[in-house]
């Protein structure tokens, strides 16, 4: 398929180059040379769509349309996801380097975000009535917010677009979109979709460009009311700081460390089939991965040598090649803070195991599937997110301490519990701290579920109608029934007035 020479912002329907008409390289990771250029969106480009939502939001039909012809334009979109389910997989490969098979499904559960919410919205976006003592009415209504800034990341990145803009529709938002600036490409289908369902213009928009300039002045907008953010701790906490002087809400989808705990009695071969998938899929560039490996001691060994076995066999090549399982890392700065990190558990004494990566694959970003053996708590590399394919790999003796292992760390976005002692499987997930677990379980997830993190992995739920406390205002009309009484100021005798000495 041919790309496009130029990705361009998508403002109040129309695709159009920025206000500074300046650009930047978008590089393929697996070659590491050009594959076109991106408008670099700046300060006034943020003005002109805010503008353009704004204007949709207060005058256009979006938010009054009847909810049924608002909900035929989500169909409408997951259905032409869906035509263009092999064209979104082959930009996603090329943007991201993520392998095309697994691009594929990411192109299908985007298209069933957009399903998902326009039924959500039909049948859970309902308010709540109290009868109040024969005397009142009171119900709650839930409205649209407003203009929504939407900042999402590079990984997996069409998937978490339209798992954001989905429910921002489909609530009634209009949205200015600022996609990762490693990868603009499927954001940019994601606006020619939009555009051939037909959407009013204004009420989805799309600006390129850095975090710095683009991403920060979205943030700062006064019309923008809410932010929803995917995206790395640090950020959160910069846009948490630059919200507050417009007071919007915001949701925080941040980063992770999570652990997998396997114990003696576990399926081991279900449970390592869960640590492979879950830690090396995505090149490892997943938010949820089992970046932490925990294992009982008494099954160490075995577990550790079946794993080297694995992860030899892992295919590691050209992310387009339908067999490839590991494709190379996003972005060459990536793959230097990759590297660094491997360096680093080098130096704290771990272990290092890996096969090495295929001769012929030298220009692209690749990092071999690593094990990082023989862990503990105290070094970086078993504390702080990585992002690619390595696992820090680590013992304990019984159940309490997994759990003090588990938890000693900043992150709590998701664990995975791995017993055939039921009662330990549901005491032990529900003593960990994070957003989610599984037990016994990869990294399977029901769309009507919460999905968020605690701790430095965020604020808020995403998910089901958890979205809808987000994006939408809760309302509440109180409505007097009977007549309740009402306290009669001013009926009595007019006072006289007192004179200066009485007062
Ligand atoms: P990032 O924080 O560097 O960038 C994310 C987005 O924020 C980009 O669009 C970027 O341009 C923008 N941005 C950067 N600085 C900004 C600023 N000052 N103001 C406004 N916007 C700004 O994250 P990344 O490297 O693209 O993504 C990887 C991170 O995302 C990892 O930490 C990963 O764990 C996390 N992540 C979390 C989830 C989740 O649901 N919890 C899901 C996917 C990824």
């Amino acid at each position: 398929m041919a790309v496009q020479p130029k990705v361009l912002h998508y403002i109040n329907g129309q695709f159009m180059e920025g206000a500074a008409g300046a650009y930047f390289d978008n590089i393929n990771p697996f070659t590491n040379e050009p594959i076109n250029e991106v408008a670099e969106g700046r300060k006034e480009d943020i003005d002109a769509a805010v503008r353009a939502a704004k204007e949709a939001f207060d005058h256009g039909p979006w938010r009054t349309m009847p909810v049924e012809k608002r909900l035929r334009y989500l169909f409408r979109i997951a259905e032409l996801i869906e035509t263009y389910a092999d064209d979104i997989a082959y930009l996603e490969a090329l943007d991201t380097g993520i392998p095309i098979s697994q691009a594929k499904k990411q192109a299908a559960r985007a298209a069933e975000n957009f399903r998902f919410y326009a039924e959500m919205v039909k049948t859970r976006l309902v308010g709540e009535a109290y009868h109040v003592n024969g005397q009142f009415l009171n119900y709650t209504v839930y409205k649209p917010v407003g203009v929504a800034g939407l900042i999402t990341p590079w990984n997996t990145p069409f998937m978490l677009e339209t798992w954001k803009v989905a429910p921002a529709l489909a609530t009634g938002n209009t949205v200015v979109l600022k996609p990762a600036e490693w990868s603009p490409l499927t954001a940019n289908k994601l606006a020619e979709i939009i555009d051939e369902a037909g959407l009013p213009r204004g009420v989805f928009n799309v600006v390129h460009g850095f975090g710095e300039t683009a991403g920060a002045a979205l943030v700062a907008h006064p019309d923008v009311r809410l932010i929803s953010f995917t995206g790395e701790t640090t950020t959160g906490m910069e846009i948490i700081r630059n919200s507050a002087a417009t007071l919007k809400k915001t949701s925080m989808e941040l980063g992770g460390k999570s652990p997998l705990i396997v114990f003696a009695d576990a399926d081991l071969e279900r449970a390592l089939d869960a640590a492979v998938w879950g830690m090396f899929s995505l090149n490892g560039e997943r938010c949820t991965a089992n970046s932490r490996l925990l294992l009982e001691q008494s099954i160490y060994d075995e577990f550790v040598a079946r794993l080297k076995e694995r992860v030899d066999r892992i295919v590691i090549g050209d992310p387009m090649n339908p067999a490839t399982e590991l494709g190379p890392l996003i972005h060459r700065d990536h793959w230097e803070r990759v590297n660094r990190y491997i360096d680093i558990a080098k130096q704290e004494g771990a272990d290092v195991y890996a096969p090495s990566v295929p001769t012929g694959l030298e220009k692209g970003n690749f990092v071999p599937p690593t094990l990082l053996l023989g862990c503990h708590n105290g070094m970086r590399v078993a504390q702080e997110e990585i992002f690619g394919p390595v696992m820090a790999v680590m013992s304990f003796a019984d159940e309490e301490e997994a759990i003090r292992l588990a938890n000693d760390v900043k992150y709590g976005l998701a664990a995975y519990v791995w017993t055939n002692d039921m009662k330990r499987g549901h005491r032990v997930a529900q003593a960990i701290e994070s957003g989610m677990a599984w037990v016994n379980s990869p990294n399977v997830r029901d769309l009507r579920i919460p999905f968020g993190g605690t701790k430095y992995s965020g604020i808020g739920r995403e998910g089901g109608h958890y979205s809808f406390d987000f994006y939408t205002e809760v309302q509440v009309v109180h409505v007097a029934v009977g007549d309740p009484p009402i306290p009669a100021f001013g009926k009595g005798e007019k006072p006289t007035a007192l004179s200066a000495e009485q007062a």
